[in-house]
């Protein structure tokens, strides 16, 4: 036995509630969860014992959507409307950044994940093995990730917000073979797996993602995809395929309503539309923060579990949902299901957690490994210790209030010890695997360059933004 965790409030996830345990042992050995129960009942050997007493022991969280690669552009993009964020907002950002930035920007995004329990992510990237080989991989967090796929050419968005983007089908057809080196590479790794990554329907031709989806079929893969983001697409997609259609409707046509994908978003689909999504078994990507701060609306998510639909919460991207804490993201979440839906009784707590941790698994098709404190199950393991302003206290009778406290009144500061495949990543609230006053000084340094290297095109591109700045609010 090399790690065990005592005497601590478990909450395993092992059945159809929270599986709470108190007074339980989590014990891993060989990257593998080898015991889970009662303290007595326990009689291995750990190298090492965690005092768990005082503490709750959970499965690692699951950020099921990420774009960690943009963290460096941090408060860069929010407070403007929906037509100009991509393009006008985030765009001339974006554009700014060296693919050394993006991997600083991956490791700052992937340390605030680590910080607040996350031990999976779904990032959705460009050249996504990099961050895969110089962040995951070495920062020791699993990663499920998928190459974005987009074939809109350099000016091909230069017609406005009606006129069907220009396509460079090379372009796209490049990204598909990243996409398909990155099986190749990873198929046998531990802590990595990998989707198919076609940004959207109005960023992809159809005859790529009939390509993709005949692949997918092929070698049994997922595809993790936007779908149904807002106005703008939806006008993208009016402009492309004509009057009624709809990115729901397309993809049906095009045989991507299925099992193996993984839709982000969902807002701007109909309720028919998502329900007839949840019955063909398509999974859902909730990313609360990114688009109230983007669309100014809630993601459906309450709606989508009420029609039987599997779904997970993603922090999207660092500009927009202010970041990859995910506990924050979960107070978020919440709160604005019971504003949305005028309910207070939406998206409890118990909720939360289980979309957070078995059911993020699920969406990420990585159920099988983790998402649970489970035996033989990969030993993701997060410990919190809720003795903090924020939380405490604490009681267990007549109700567990740890359950709340964690959605309600917890962030990054509480987690104590992280282990993911049973290596202990976040010991005594010290990161082991990175230097992190060395990546948030490389991300302070980079970001000033970045902005810096932007601004020409960021004052040309007129957003919202630069008013509120020439009036002296930013
Ligand atoms: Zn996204």
């Amino acid at each position: 036995m090399d790690v065990a965790i005592t005497e601590t409030l478990a909450v395993t996830m092992a059945d159809d509630r929270l599986g709470i345990l108190e007074d339980a042992t989590v014990a891993a050995e060989d990257g593998e969860i080898a015991f889970v129960g009662p303290s007595s009942a326990f009689d291995g050997d750990p190298d090492r014992t965690i005092d768990g007493s005082g503490r709750v022991t959970m499965p690692g969280l699951v950020n099921v959507h990420a774009h960690t690669d943009l963290t460096l552009l941090r408060g860069g993009a929010q407070d403007v409307p929906e037509i100009e964020w991509m393009n006008r907002a985030l765009g001339p950002l974006s554009e700014a950044l060296h693919p050394a930035d993006r991997i600083a920007g991956a490791r700052l995004g992937v340390l605030e994940a680590l910080r607040s329990g996350v031990t999976t992510i779904g990032e959705y990237a460009g050249d996504v093995s990099r961050l895969v080989e110089e962040v995951y991989d070495p920062m020791g967090v699993r990663v499920v990730a998928a190459e974005t796929i987009n074939a809109v050419a350099d000016d091909g968005t230069d017609g406005g917000p009606d006129d069907p983007y220009t396509f460079d089908p090379d372009r796209g057809w490049a990204a598909l073979e990243r996409n398909e080196s990155l099986f190749d590479e990873y198929g046998d790794h531990d802590r990595v797996s990998c989707l198919y990554g076609p940004q959207a329907l109005d960023m992809v031709p159809p005859e790529l993602l009939e390509a993709i989806r005949d692949r997918a079929s092929e070698h049994d893969r997922g595809i993790h995809m936007h779908v149904a983001q807002g106005d703008r697409e939806r006008r993208q997609i009016e402009a492309r395929y004509g009057d009624g259609e709809t990115t729901v409707s397309v993809l049906e046509d095009l045989g991507l309503v299925c099992e193996r994908l993984l839709a982000a978003h969902l807002h701007g689909a109909t309720a028919s539309e998502r329900e007839r999504l949840a019955d063909a078994g398509v999974r859902m990507a909730a990313n609360p923060s990114s688009i109230a701060a983007i669309d100014g609306v809630t993601p459906p998510i309450v709606e989508y579990r009420d029609h039987g639909g599997i779904a997970g919460l993603g922090t999207d991207q660092a500009p927009g949902s202010g970041g990859h804490d995910f506990l924050r993201e979960l107070r978020t979440a919440a709160l604005l299901a019971k504003t949305d839906r005028t309910d207070p009784t939406a998206f409890p707590a118990w909720t939360a957690l289980r979309v957070a941790t078995i059911d993020g698994a699920r969406a990420l098709g990585v159920a099988d490994r983790v998402g649970s404190l489970e035996e033989g199950k990969r030993a993701d393991v997060v410990v919190y210790d809720l003795d903090h302003p924020s939380t405490a206290p604490t009681v267990t009778d007549p109700l567990r209030t740890a359950v709340p406290n964690l959605v309600y009144g917890a962030n990054t500061g509480l987690v104590e010890h992280v282990l993911v495949d049973g290596e202990v990543v976040v010991d005594g609230g010290e990161i082991r695997t990175a230097d992190e006053s060395a990546i948030l000084e490389a991300a302070n340094d980079r970001a000033a360059t970045i902005f810096d290297r932007a601004a020409d095109e960021w004052w040309a591109a007129d957003s919202t933004l630069v008013d509120r700045v020439a009036d002296g609010w930013l």
